[in-house]
């Protein structure tokens, strides 16, 4: 098959394209991929057989963008007005031992290239070059598992043994593009990742979280990763229902990167002495793991005294997994409850200092009911409290 105008239409592979004389040049994966399924991808991934430095100056020289990597192994990353542009040089990969990160060496090849690849439907390439360009090059029918079989397929045995991070990622592309796994992945390659998961860096699996937290199709991604037990290896995993991962996708509603923790935390309770956390990130979940194990009070006011100093998510994730919904309610009445007077009112109200902590617990549960609307309520609630 012969896709000129992906080439032809598009000014930066345009560009790459004449550059082609001398070098064998091909998009590859992602971009690939989404462009067949006419979805707009923001990265472009090309692979250079041959010197890429060349084509890395030519392209900065054109183009200007930040090169904000170059490694040693041949690949180099340029930032353009919001789009990342990945050259890199035709490669092959082995892994010395599962879990490992590959050992690089260059190919002379496009097809090794693609043979190092997660999956079917990422192993396909577009020619760049003078002669063919716009030809697919698609050795193992990542076309087909697309459009007809609509199956999400590894490239050979034990892939997610030889690097299970592939297990995250097969998650996101069956829900993203609803795929269905084929049986190999289902019975031999999650058994293996299962397996390997283990001895792989927190921060490899933390990537992937992020990398899930940020897709339409989360609160399914989670449930799957939870389903897989990919997250078991990390604490103990919670019987949190299925519906509460689409009640938190509805109420955490942007897609930040952030939001791998709320998610996470409704699959497993994660260890607080995992590296590369943030110190918020290990108060989260230290507070959750505590308060998890804490009877849950329906009164407001002992609600909010137990939750009031710590952050709402924490009230907000009991509340969907022990199926509270005051906690829910709560969590919202955070975000939205303002409180109007100040704290230089407060001290000149007469409220001895030792009872301003029980007043604004009082004034916030009020408000939180809406028995107390506007800020002369308020004036009027600080009066009966002072008289
Ligand atoms: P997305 O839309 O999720 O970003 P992408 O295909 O652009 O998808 P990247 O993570 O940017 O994904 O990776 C680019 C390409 O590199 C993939 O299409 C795939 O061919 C290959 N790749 C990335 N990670 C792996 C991996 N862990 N194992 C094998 N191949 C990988």
């Amino acid at each position: 098959m012969i896709f000129r105008d992906f080439v032809l239409k598009d000014p930066l592979l345009r560009f790459l394209h004449h550059l082609s004389n001398g070098y064998k040049l091909y998009a590859v994966g992602g971009i690939v991929r989404d462009y067949l399924l006419g979805r707009k991808s923001l990265d472009y991934d090309i692979v250079v057989v041959g010197n890429f430095r060349d084509i890395v100056n030519e392209f900065l020289k054109k183009y200007g963008g930040k090169l904000i990597q170059i490694t040693e192994f041949g690949t180099a990353k340029i930032k353009l007005d919001g789009i990342v542009v990945d050259i890199a040089r035709a490669r092959k990969e082995s892994y010395p031992e599962p879990g490992s990160l590959p050992v690089v060496k260059p190919s002379n090849n496009i097809f090794e290239d693609l043979k190092r690849r997660d999956f079917t439907i990422n192993a396909m390439a577009i020619s760049l070059n003078l002669n063919d360009v716009g030809r697919l090059i698609d050795p193992f029918s990542g076309y087909e598992d697309l459009f007809e079989r609509k199956l999400l397929r590894v490239l050979k045995d034990r892939s997610f043994y030889d690097d299970p991070t592939r297990a995250f990622r097969g998650v996101r592309y069956k829900n993203r593009f609803e795929l269905q796994y084929e049986n190999r992945i289902l019975k031999q390659e999650i058994p293996f990742a299962l397996e390997i998961l283990p001895r792989i860096s927190f921060a490899r699996v933390r990537n992937e979280l992020e990398r899930t937290a940020i897709e339409e199709k989360r609160a399914d991604m989670f449930k799957e990763i939870k389903r897989f037990g990919l997250l078991d290896h990390l604490g103990e995993r919670l019987d949190a229902p299925d519906t509460s991962f689409d009640r938190l996708d509805e109420i955490l509603t942007d897609l930040s990167s952030e939001h791998w923790l709320p998610f996470t935390l409704l699959v497993v309770q994660l260890r607080e002495d995992l590296p590369d956390l943030k110190r918020h990130e290990k108060h989260v979940i230290k507070t959750f793991r505590e308060f998890l194990k804490r009877e849950i009070p329906d009164d407001p006011i002992k609600i909010h005294e137990m939750f009031y100093n710590v952050d709402e998510i924490i009230p907000l994730l009991i509340g969907l997994i022990k199926g509270k919904e005051i906690l829910v309610d709560y969590y919202h009445a955070r975000k939205q409850v303002k409180i109007h007077v100040s704290g230089d009112v407060l001290v000149s109200s007469g409220i001895r200092k030792e009872n301003i902590r029980r007043f604004l617990i009082e004034l916030f549960v009020k408000k939180w009911l809406g028995e107390i609307k506007s800020k002369d309520e308020e004036l009027n609630f600080i009066k009966k409290w002072t008289s």
